[in-house]
């Protein structure tokens, strides 16, 4: 039996085969800018460690999960002019996500929970499409915003600011600069009231919105808020994944 028999990739058939898993987790990323000091791969890092930890947590309490390797495109339609921003439209997304879902779903596999990273992905309405005609129970989770993050960071911002600037801290240190070389990570406000108060959204043109790529202040990060975060969000999510294995996902209701 390999260290972590819950990472596919680092898992064989000799172990697949005699392992009956449970739920299937996907981590799925993006690759952009993230402002002057955190690597293009951010997101892909994050959902990568989010799923294997919450999956490590999960299989000690004896659930069979399995983590996926990370697709590490997203929706970036708003930063093609930042080079090297990889852009996979909605559309493709959807028929990579059936793809693997009906992998599973001829294996024999039930259960499908999605750890997304990037603001610009939304999985909800491909899962709204795809149950219609594939069998296998799929769910999303956004792990930044599964816990209230106020209560760890000072300002967490919303892209590579003080919170993923901790997290990425804690996750990969050898790959995030000193904080000394990033931007202030200002983000400018619309002109129109309605869509900074919620009534109304539309995508953001992204360097017209910052200089940097930045959208927070990562000067008050610290590995130390990072790690006291990623531990309440993956003890959480494990909680879930443990709840979900054991739920008969024909009697969901109370
Ligand atoms: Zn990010």
């Amino acid at each position: 039996m390999p260290a972590r028999p819950y990472i596919l990739e680092e898992t064989a058939w000799k172990t697949v085969k005699s392992t009956d898993y449970e739920v299937a987790i996907l981590p799925w990323g993006a690759t952009e800018a993230h402002n002057y000091h955190l690597p293009y791969g951010t997101d892909n890092y994050e959902s990568a460690y989010v799923a294997r930890e919450a999956a490590r947590r999960a299989w000690e309490q004896d659930a069979r999960i399995v983590v996926l390797p990370t697709i590490p495109f997203g929706v970036n339609t708003g930063q093609l002019d930042i080079r090297l921003t990889i852009n996979m439209n909605p559309s493709t997304q959807a028929m990579v996500l059936g793809d693997i879902a009906r992998s599973l779903e001829s294996q024999g596999l039930k259960k499908l929970v999605i750890i997304n990273s990037h603001g610009g992905n939304d999985f909800r309405q491909m899962i709204r499409e795809l149950q219609s005609s594939c069998s296998v129970f799929i769910a999303t989770i956004n792990w930044w915003s599964c816990i209230d993050s106020k209560s760890y960071y000072d300002v967490p911002g919303d892209h590579a600011g003080e919170l993923e600037t901790s997290v990425m801290m804690e996750v990969a240190p050898d790959l995030v600069l000193p904080v000394s070389e990033a931007g202030e990570g200002k983000a400018r406000r619309f002109r129109i009231k309605g869509f900074n108060d919620g009534l109304a959204w539309t995508p953001r043109a992204w360097t017209q919105v910052t200089d940097d790529t930045g959208s927070g202040d990562p000067a008050r990060a610290t590995r130390a808020k990072g790690a006291a975060h990623l531990e309440a969000v993956t003890s959480r999510i494990a909680e879930f994944i443990v709840d979900l294995a054991k739920a008969d996902t024909s009697r969901m209701y109370e």
